[in-house]
């Protein structure tokens, strides 16, 4: 096996005080996520709806799983039932059906607003003003059943560290701005989900809280 143990070890070690880890296994057998269990890991990150529920029933129930990939509406009710989080929610429809389920299970919900503001236009997320466009418009503040706990991005998947230390900064910008003007005092709008494997050093720099790590601790994934 990959030294999941050693890598996770280093990666915690390396993380600033109050940066959380999620550890993306993805694709990664579940030998691998019991042996970052046996070092007391929680939290994991799914991208896949199947196999997360296959992980789920298999593994430990005190798991808590981030669901971090871009889900459709219609398989929102699948995991709503276990997921503690779900990172990347880019329409006012899908937190509209996460609410919708939410309440069918008699859960509540939290969820992270995915930003887009990496050059590539290949990639999911709301641009600054489409989120702020589903925040003005304030049908968000009537679910009961989900909880706006941050920002979640990814920036551009390119080796000027530079530019990725802008988009970071940006992202923190944003989330000072938001959380100004539509989380003021609310405790739980906290999180701000950013940096991978090969930039979350950058991103703990630009004020990251939740960083988001797969290959360094698991190794190459086999797709
Ligand atoms: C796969 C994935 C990660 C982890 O990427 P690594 O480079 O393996 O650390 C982080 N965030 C999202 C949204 C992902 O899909």
């Amino acid at each position: 096996m990959y030294d999941v143990v050693k890598n996770l070890e280093e990666v915690l070690a390396s993380l600033p005080p109050g940066v959380q880890l999620v550890a993306i296994s993805k694709y990664h057998p579940k030998e691998y996520i019991e042996a970052a269990y046996a070092k007391g890991q929680r939290l994991f990150g799914e991208s896949h709806e199947q196999e997360l529920r296959q992980k789920h029933i298999d593994l430990p129930k005190d798991i808590r799983w981030h669901f971090i990939g871009h889900l459709q509406t219609n398989k929102a009710k699948y995991i709503v039932p276990y997921v503690s989080m779900i990172e990347a929610v880019d329409s006012l429809k899908l937190l509209q059906e996460i609410n919708k389920q939410a309440a069918k299970v008699g859960r509540t919900i939290d969820v992270l607003l995915e930003l887009h503001i990496a050059q590539e236009d290949t990639k999911y997320g709301m641009t600054p003003d489409e989120v702020c466009r589903l925040l003005d418009d304030e049908e968000w503040r009537q679910m009961e059943n989900v909880r706006i706990c941050g920002l979640m991005m990814m920036a551009s998947n390119i080796d000027d560290r530079q530019q990725i230390a802008r988009e970071f900064a940006t992202a923190n910008k944003l989330f000072n701005d938001i959380k100004a003007k539509y989380f003021k005092g609310d405790e739980y709008f906290r999180c701000k989900s950013w940096g991978m494997s090969d930039d979350y050093d950058i991103a703990c720099a630009e004020g990251s809280n939740m960083v988001r790590i797969g290959t360094k601790i698991f190794g190459p994934r086999i797709y």
